[in-house]
């Protein structure tokens, strides 16, 4: 064994930020290090525990051993692969607004992920100082909200107290992961949030040595205050493949499909033209909004024929 290996300190970390291969991450004494993955796996993301063990103490440099189990686990699938995006949430808050144009069929898809993986949701639509009473951004608010999904309009920019008071008892506490296509507003919603949200991101920028504007890094964000609780920046995207996903599993994570399951005439019903469909007959009687069917129904037929591997970018 040579002197360095000998010297070698254990300990457990939590990633903070991760920009393709290179990580930072934080120890117990909140002491930061640049830390790279042992067999070069690209397992890791931001918000997972880890073992790791210095590399270089002086230049703050590790490596990291084992991810500890992980509480939840958010992924995407598309084109081919699996992508983690962030391990040990309590919470997904999908961001959203009148302008740019948002895609419905995201934030569904959004939100199917969040409920196969097993954390919350919390669906925000922002800019509300934009938004008309009766367009298309709030009739989506509204059938989300009688869906049972929880949902917020607040206006991060125009009237940010009362935005970060309608946040902050709902992500006290908790880790959070923000997602939203470009433009809606998660770099103002954190900054309302985080105070020196700026700083650490400059911090991150200068320690992972990547150019001050990235967009293509991982971010966790200490809330402020007693609570505790974070929040998990990833860069903006414009797709959400559920490719990890089988059919039946996006009719379980449906709550307007959900409820008839099990009353199909056939046991193995995919619910596309099977005769006493249950789902297909709610459809007919306007107890399944057409929109949302056809959503799942296209998403099923891909899911089978695995054109969901293959997808790539947003549909309306
Ligand atoms: P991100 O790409 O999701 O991080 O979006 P940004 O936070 O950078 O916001 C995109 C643009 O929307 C910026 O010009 C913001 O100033 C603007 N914006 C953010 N929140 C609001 C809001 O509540 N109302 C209005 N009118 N504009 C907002
Ligand atoms: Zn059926």
């Amino acid at each position: 064994m040579n002197a360095a290996a000998a010297d070698a300190l254990l300990f457990e970390a939590r990633v903070i930020a991760a920009f393709g291969r290179s990580y930072l991450v934080r120890d117990l004494a909140q002491r930061q290090w640049r830390a790279v993955r042992r067999g070069k796996r690209a397992d890791v993301v931001t918000g997972d525990r880890v073992r790791c063990t210095t590399a270089n103490a002086e230049a703050g440099e590790a490596a990291i051993d084992e991810i500890l189990p992980r509480r939840s686990l958010m992924f995407r699938g598309d084109l081919g692969r699996t992508q983690e995006l962030a391990a040990n949430l309590d919470l997904v808050a999908v961001v959203y607004a009148v302008r740019p144009a948002f895609s419905t069929a995201l934030i569904w898809r959004a939100l199917l992920a969040s409920h196969a993986s097993s954390v919350d949701s919390l669906v925000i639509l922002n800019k509300a100082d934009l938004a008309g009473s009766d367009d298309a951004a709030a009739h989506l608010l509204a059938q989300l909200n009688m869906l049972g999904y929880q949902t917020v309009m607040l206006s991060a920019k125009q009237q940010a107290d009362a935005a970060r008071a309608s946040l902050a008892p709902r992500l006290h506490g908790r880790t959070t992961l923000l997602v939203g296509q470009s433009g809606m507003g998660k770099s103002t919603l954190i900054n309302l949030l985080v105070p020196d949200a700026g700083a650490r991101t400059q911090e991150f920028s200068a320690r992972l040595k990547v150019g001050r504007q990235t967009t293509t890094a991982s971010r966790w964000f200490d809330l402020p205050g007693a609570e505790g609780g974070a929040l998990i920046d990833i860069p903006g995207f414009q797709d959400f493949g559920l490719a990890h996903l089988t059919p039946m599993q996006v009719a379980a994570a449906m709550p307007d499909l959900a409820r008839w399951l099990g009353q199909c005439r056939f046991n193995d019903c995919r619910h596309q033209d099977e005769p006493g469909c249950a789902i297909v007959a709610a459809v007919g009687r306007g107890a399944i909004d057409l929109a949302r069917y056809t959503f799942f129904r296209e998403l099923a037929l891909a899911l089978e024929g695995g054109g969901e591997r293959k997808r790539r970018g947003a549909r309306p």
